[in-house]
């Protein structure tokens, strides 16, 4: 990051697979000016680039266990240091283990820069499968849709930007989830008693709907970044 007069915020959205972190990243990002950082994202990116870390991550991705700390720290260290990222970021399934967590506290601490606050996303379990197994994205602009709960106003185009190539991430099914699902309660959950420890845990109600999530989200937001 770069150096500004005024620290950018750096906010966590810690949740299972399905509860909608991409979704209000997307949205926080519109509303606040941050910049998404997704290591789901970058390394989805890899994979389709054929870098040597997409070939590592690729198989590990799709039985939906996590990728190395090694590989996940490169990418996200790389992303850091591009210049957008001055205006604060919204670390979106990152970090997922405690390694990944003090690896972050160690980056931000030799840049001079703090946690504005780890966001806890609550849902439960059961309705995340239904969830991650009927989502879809714009191939375009990336907006999310959903085959029972937010299809688009008409079929295969995209209501943001008219787009009309939908895709589906190959990790999305009711059998990688499960898996998913257990490595955010055995890997990534401890985290949570981990940013409560540092005082920055904040906790949503995250089975709402999104624009009530948004709000929520938003206040703490707005609390932070001021
Ligand atoms: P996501 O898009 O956040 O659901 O991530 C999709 C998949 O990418 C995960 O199931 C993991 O295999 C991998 N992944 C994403 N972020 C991380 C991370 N911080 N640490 C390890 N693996 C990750």
């Amino acid at each position: 990051m770069n150096d500004t007069m005024t620290s950018p915020a750096v906010l966590i959205l810690l949740g299972p697979p399905g509860a909608g972190k991409g979704t209000q990243a997307r949205k926080l990002e519109t509303s606040f000016g941050l910049v998404q950082l997704s290591t789901g994202d970058l390394l989805r990116a890899a994979v389709a680039a054929g870098t040597d870390a997409g070939k590592a991550a690729k198989a590990v991705m799709e039985a939906g266990e996590l990728v190395s700390d090694d590989i996940v720290l490169a990418i996200l260290k790389d992303r850091m240091a591009e210049p957008d990222t001055a205006r604060g970021v919204i670390l979106d399934g990152f970090p997922r283990t405690p390694g990944q967590a003090r690896a972050l506290d160690d980056l931000m601490g030799a840049q001079g820069l703090k946690i504005g606050a780890a966001i806890s996303m609550e849902v439960d379990d059961a309705a995340m499968v239904k969830r991650v197994s009927g989502r879809f994205t714009c191939a375009n602009c990336g907006e999310g849709y959903h085959d029972e709960f937010k299809l688009p106003a008409k079929a295969a185009t995209c209501d943001v930007c008219g787009g009309t190539e939908m895709k589906r991430r190959a990790d999305d099914n009711a059998e990688t989830v499960g898996a998913r699902l257990t490595a955010y309660h055995e890997q990534t959950a401890p985290l949570i008693a981990y940013y409560a420890g540092r005082g920055v845990l904040q906790t949503v109600d995250g089975m709402g709907a999104i624009d009530a999530i948004a709000g929520d989200l938003g206040a703490i937001v707005a609390k932070v970044t001021t």
